[in-house]
């Protein structure tokens, strides 16, 4: 069996960054799943169907034409020939993922095709219900929570330090309405596996969270 560490938790907790630094760490296989969530919307915009259209988004999902490309150590994703690596991570479009997320049909559509990336050596899973639901008997599962505010500071920074202008308030709100979409819609809810080990980064530095979940997999 292919071994699995999946690694659950809200908006900004730092899961992306240390799903990556696992995975450099370990030589394993990534899978971002938000990406499947993000592309299925980014679809559904360029062809004209509407976030509400549960056949068409389920068509979409299942015949989703993606590839993640690998260069010079910089991920690349590829939706119908185009480069959209940026272009999911749009607000708008992370929104919309939300909302498409929340219907059970199209979470099936994805379901194979996030199981296919388990591959040896082994596979850092990076989402929302990884241990809950993708990958059930993971050999680790992970939980990353952090405070709204301290999650809502870490976005804020990231996008000043881009020389964007942002603010903090809009930010904590949109971060608040994403978590409680995640966490009250009746299918795959954002929570914590019941053999979930849970982190709370809110006062810990990255190099902390990592440490923490690589002397977890050594034991
Ligand atoms: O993690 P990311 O922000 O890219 O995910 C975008 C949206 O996709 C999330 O807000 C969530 O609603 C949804 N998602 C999900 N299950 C996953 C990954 C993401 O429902 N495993």
């Amino acid at each position: 069996r292919v071994p699995v560490i999946t690694v659950d938790g809200p908006s900004g907790s730092g899961k992306g960054t240390v799903c990556r630094l696992l995975a450099d760490n370990l030589g394993w296989r990534l899978l971002d799943s938000g990406a499947l969530y993000r592309l299925t919307a980014l679809a559904a915009s360029h062809h004209g169907v509407s976030i509400k259209d549960e056949e068409a988004l389920v068509v979409l999902a299942a015949h989703l034409d993606v590839q993640f490309t690998s260069r010079d150590d910089v991920v690349q994703i590829i939706l119908e020939g185009e480069e959209v690596t940026q272009a999911i991570r749009s607000e708008s479009v992370g929104n919309d993922a939300s909302v498409i997320a929340a219907i059970a049909s199209v979470r099936m559509a994805l379901l194979e095709r996030q199981r296919a990336f388990a591959e040896l050596p082994g596979l850092i899973a990076d989402g929302r219900d990884m241990g809950t639901v993708v990958f059930p008997h993971a050999t680790l599962k992970v939980y990353l929570d952090a405070s709204a505010e301290e999650r809502a500071s870490r976005r804020y920074n990231q996008l000043i330090n881009k020389g964007l202008s942002a603010s903090l308030e809009v930010i904590l709100k949109d971060l608040q309405e994403r978590d409680a979409r995640d966490k009250n819609r009746s299918v795959a809810p954002l929570k914590p596996a019941s053999d979930a080990m849970v982190l709370d980064s809110t006062s810990m530095t990255i190099e902390e969270v990592l440490g923490a979940i690589l002397e977890e997999v050594r034991h």
